[in-house]
This record gives C-alpha cells, structure tokens and sequence, in this order.
C-alpha cells in the first residue's frame, strides 16, 4: 500500500461539484479581482473567526509582512520569535528590515516558550512574533501579559492553525493580527496562494488595507496619518471631487505598500471549503487521538501536551525519535510518506547569518534533529493510518 503524506486530490473530489460551479459564477461574472466573491469571503471568514476585520492578501508570507508594517515595525527594530517554523516567519521580519531576535521552544508543545521571552527584550523590540506551531495555539496569556508590561505589540503567525481555539476565542483573533495562509497543503487550502490578516484593531486594519493596494487612495491616507500621527486631511488632494471622471483619490499614493490580494476564484473556492472546515479539522483531530493511543508506550516523544482550554487542529502530527534518519528510510521504503519539520533551527539559517545572536537554543536544536511528521491529512483512511502505525511499531521492536 503507498500512503502518501499528504493527497490533496481526494479533498476535491469531495467537493468538486460546488466548486465546479462558483468556479464558472466567478468566470461569468467577469470579477477576478476584489469585487463581490472576495468581499464574501472575508464577511464569512470575519464571522467563522469572531473577528472584527478579515484583510485577505496574496499568500502568508505578505500576511505577515503587511501585519509587521501595519503595527509600525521597520528598519533598526526587533521583533522576538520561535526558531522553529517555517522560514517565512522570520524571514518576514527581516524583509520588513527588522532583526528577528529568537527566544527558545518548549517540549510540551514545540511553541515558543514565554519564559525565553523577557530576556531578550531591548529598548529596540517592538513587537513578540510567535506561531501556532502545527496548529497548537501558544500560550497567548502568557506572551500578551509580556508584552502589555514593556509596551510591545503581538503579531500570531496562525498560517497553520486555521479553525484552533484558546479560552473560547479562535487563534489568529487573540492579539494585535493573526496571519493567515491558504497554500494548498494548509488545514484550509486555496488552489494557488492566498493568505489574510485579521484584526480587532480598526487601525491595523487601515494600514493594512492601505499597504496591500500601493498605500493609494483614501484609504492610503488614513494609514499614512495613523503611522505618522497626523490627520488625513492634511494629505488628502484639495480638489477631488465626485464627479470626476475616475476615482480622484485612485491615482494618489501615500505610503510605498505592495500589490498582494486574493483572487476572486480563489475566494470563492475558500468560501465552498470554509463549510468543510470544521468537519476537516475533526478527522484530523480523531487521526491525532488514533496515533496517540497507538504510540503510547513506544520510545517516542510527541509533544501534544497543549495549553489549558484549547484545541489544536493537527496541521501536522510529529514525533520526535532518537532514530530519525532510521525510522524516516523504514517508512518510505514501506510506501509511506513523511515530513522532517523542520530539519534546521530558523537562528541557524545561513540567510540570518548576519544577524545571528552567538547563543545556542538547546531545545528547537535537539527538536530539529528528531522531529518527523507523519500523514495525518483529513482525507487518510483509517486503514492507510494503521498501516503506518503498524509500520512504525515493527521499527520499534528492531
Ligand atoms: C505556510 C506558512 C507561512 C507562509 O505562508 P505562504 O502562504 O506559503 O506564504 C508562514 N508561516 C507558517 C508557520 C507557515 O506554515
């Protein structure tokens, strides 16, 4: 049997029919960019979340960097995070010109671990980066009391934890903006790139709006008053009127943003999926439970042990074995596939090199080296799930 880490064919067969058609309404419609499909969407996300503003964009890595700028982070500040993610979360500090400062992770839980946090505060951080690691929300209390005693801001990299919860209230809505993202392999997954920011914060969600469409037009002022302190009125063109013959306020630009949006066909594929979600995040949630029971006992680690009063949505299920290399070759020579998230600590990338802090994290170190991810997608059978399990103990008894 070839079991594959992940089959994102078999989430569309499921709904192929609805998606078929809202596909060829949007083609009809003639309405591929913003326009009522997008706007749809993000009412209908807004709502799912329990969040006041859902701001969709290009992809997770622009979620994260129009989120950054948008609570004032650039060049000469520093923004602590985890060191074990994906790179994109550090990587998107540093292109917002920022310093990513890395604290070290836990084992209960592979998040950042808070207590790692106060040391590496400087009169430069201005903001405290951390993610949902695998869909298990981190200890937002904890990071939010932090920050609200140094004055710094929250951003959550939720890219995998779409559909969590912590104390009642969904991940990505517990702090300054949640960061989204809806690569195809995600727990809500576009066909193409596609990501969002959310927010409570109606100026975080002005500046957002303003840099996601070139920092132009009405909005673009508002942001450029909000970050500078004044008041829009001041920038806005004097003679701007109704009744011009194209939007006066389109052509004047106010900050430098970028280009980066969800396509209509995209959203209206994500507003079909939206309905399956939770449903998705249940089977993924039974295939966690199913491994759990079945590796009890076993040498291996699996770090499930999550906050109080939340639920993770199982992005990825990991291990951690002494034997990594061994039990990954075991695996894929019985046909099954896996992950290694992630082989390498963000603070040990050669790209942050130049702003490497000399320290060792002794914990995202040790992770790297064991951490194997095992399929866990909704659609995996329960058969296809015992056979790796059965896989996986045949390596154990050697
Ligand atoms: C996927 C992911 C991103 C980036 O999302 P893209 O849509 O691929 O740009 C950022 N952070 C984390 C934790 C992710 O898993």
């Amino acid at each position: 049997m070839k079991i594959p880490f992940f089959d994102v064919t078999r989430q569309y067969a499921q709904c192929k029919e609805e998606i078929g058609s809202i596909v060829a309404e949007v083609l009809q419609s003639g309405s591929f960019i913003g326009g009522k499909y997008v706007r749809d969407f993000e009412e209908k996300m807004a709502d799912y979340l329990g969040v006041k503003h859902v701001l969709t964009c290009g992809n997770g890595t622009d979620a994260l960097e129009l989120a950054l700028q948008s609570i004032g982070v650039g060049p000469g500040d520093e923004v602590i995070t985890t060191p074990f993610s994906f790179f994109a979360t550090s990587e998107a500090i540093a292109a917002v010109g920022a310093i990513p400062v890395f604290g070290d992770i836990r084992m209960s839980d592979l998040n950042l671990d808070p207590a790692t946090i106060e040391a590496r505060i400087t009169e430069k951080t201005k903001a405290i980066l951390p993610v949902h690691i695998f869909g298990a929300p981190f200890a937002c209390d904890e990071v939010n009391a932090i920050a609200r005693k140094h004055g710094l801001r929250v951003i959550e990299d939720a890219c995998q934890a779409i559909g969590s919860s912590y104390h009642g209230h969904k991940t990505g809505t517990l702090s300054d903006a949640g960061c989204f993202s809806f690569y195809p392999t995600k727990n809500l997954g576009a066909f193409g790139d596609g990501g969002m920011v959310t927010t409570n914060d109606d100026d975080v969600a002005t500046i957002c709006s303003a840099l996601k469409a070139h920092g132009a037009g009405k909005v673009g002022a508002q942001a450029f008053a909000l970050l500078h302190h004044e008041t829009p009125e001041d920038y806005l063109p004097q003679n701007a009127t109704g009744d011009a013959l194209y939007d006066p306020y389109k052509y004047y630009n106010f900050l430098i943003g970028d280009n980066s949006r969800l396509d209509a066909i995209q959203a209206a594929i994500l507003t079909v999926k939206l309905r399956y979600l939770d449903q998705w995040n249940q089977r993924r949630h039974q295939l966690a439970q199913r491994y759990l029971d079945a590796l009890q006992g076993t040498s291996l680690r699996t770090c499930c042990n999550y906050e109080k009063d939340s639920e993770a949505v199982y992005h990825q299920f990991v291990i951690l074995s002494e034997h990594k290399e061994a039990l990954a070759d075991h695996l894929q020579k019985n046909g099954i596939g896996v992950g290694a998230f992630y082989p390498v600590p963000l603070h040990q990338q050669f790209a942050h090199a130049w702003h490497q802090h000399p320290e060792t994290l002794p914990v995202a170190e040790k992770v790297c080296k064991m951490s194997l991810c095992l399929p866990v997608f909704p659609e995996l059978t329960n058969e296809e799930q015992d056979a790796v399990i059965d896989a996986i103990l045949t390596f154990e008894r050697g």
